[in-house]
């Protein structure tokens, strides 16, 4: 398996092809799961392709996808023509490329049974020439082995290359989707790379290519295991020193220049009052919601059992989670809410 990472290239193909003047084909796109990071993904990508792509938008909440389309059309600047989808299905019987951001394992492989269901009826031997090639890219974080699974009955249902499923978990959060500054991670065959990358480009602004299709969820969750860990052992060592007498920011600002340093410390520190711009700083508010972090938590453990990898503090850092979720102080909260948790001083 690929083990280096390539690091991010120059979007040259996007710009390249946004300012063609030579005529090309309409291009479909479709966008599965408008909750906090996708409603936000679709309506940047909808807004930087040309007037001449369609994008079809579905949710299971159809509130959603109804509110996104008006947002769409209201819009001054152009961008692609938007439709609400009736089903999952129906977003994909045309799309050329199909994107999914949803919850869980669960949520990807039924969408997926769902969207395969509208091959079934097409005779083998007439895909190549029925449809153009078919891309499915999803930005879920899921567990590698399911993300395999799905890429295995998309390679079944449409054979010879006509549909390729690939993972792109991302990095940046709400804001970063937003905004459009997220981090892809990509685990695909080198042979898309010129085809994904002007895509998820329109929606972020880097894309780490980490190998074969799993790979950029294998890294993102080897990353967010880190992150886990980091995040408890900043909000003990930080509860440590104030009980000890030591003043928070006086503290941060040891670590911070010292080889305890990580970003729970310097950016997202969990003692209010010590970074103004972390979430500690309000209640805990928005941030990384610390149920997400149960879930990706979990989500590399199992990844790990398989690989057969041991991780001796995962189990306690789960515990640490689901405790401090469990009550209603913390519930919903930034992850760094761990340190009210321990009963930090606020
Ligand atoms: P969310 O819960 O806000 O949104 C998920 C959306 O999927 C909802 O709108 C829901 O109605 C929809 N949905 C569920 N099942 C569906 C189905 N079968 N068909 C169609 N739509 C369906 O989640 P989110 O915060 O947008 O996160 C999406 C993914 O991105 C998750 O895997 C998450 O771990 C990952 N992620 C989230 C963040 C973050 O900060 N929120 C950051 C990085 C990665």
């Amino acid at each position: 398996m690929k083990t280096t990472v390539r690091l991010w290239r120059r979007p040259v193909l996007a710009q390249r092809r946004a300012f063609s003047s030579s005529a090309r084909r309409l291009d479909n796109y479709a966008f599965i799961g408008l909750g906090q990071m996708g409603y936000q993904m679709a309506r940047n990508l909808q807004a930087k392709l040309p007037p001449s792509d369609i994008i079809r938008v579905f949710d299971i909440n159809k509130a959603a996808a109804d509110k996104l389309v008006q947002e769409m059309a209201s819009q001054q600047a152009g961008g692609a023509s938007a439709q609400v989808a009736q089903s999952a299905a129906d977003a994909a019987r045309d799309a050329d490329t199909l994107i999914t951001c949803l919850p869980e394992p669960k949520h990807v492989k039924s969408t997926y049974d769902a969207i395969l269901s509208v091959y079934g009826s097409v005779q083998k031997e007439d895909m190549g020439t029925q449809f153009k090639s078919r891309l499915f890219i999803d930005c879920s974080t899921i567990d590698p082995t399911s993300s395999r699974e799905v890429a295995n009955a998309v390679s079944t249902a449409l054979p010879n290359g006509v549909g390729n499923f690939v993972d792109a978990p991302m990095s940046g959060g709400v804001v970063g989707a937003t905004a459009g500054t997220l981090t892809f991670m990509l685990g695909a065959p080198e042979s898309l790379l010129g085809r994904i990358e002007p895509i998820l480009l329109r929606m972020g602004k880097r894309v780490l290519h980490c190998g074969p299709q799993g790979a950029g969820l294998s890294a993102k969750l080897a990353n967010n295991y880190l992150l886990a860990i980091e995040n408890i052992a900043t909000a003990e060592a930080m509860n440590l020193g104030v009980k000890w007498g030591l003043d928070p920011k006086v503290l941060a600002s040891v670590i911070n220049v010292s080889t305890g340093k990580c970003w729970p410390s310097e950016i997202n520190n969990p003692v209010p009052g010590v970074v103004e711009t972390a979430p500690a700083s309000r209640d805990y508010a928005g941030g990384f919601g610390i149920g997400l972090m149960r879930k990706d938590l979990k989500l590399a453990i199992l990844a790990a059992k398989e690989a057969g990898a041991e991780l001796p503090l995962a189990d306690k850092a789960s515990e640490v989670y689901e405790a401090a979720e469990s009550e209603e102080r913390c519930k919903g909260r930034d992850f760094s809410v761990v340190y009210r948790w321990l009963g930090g001083k606020e």
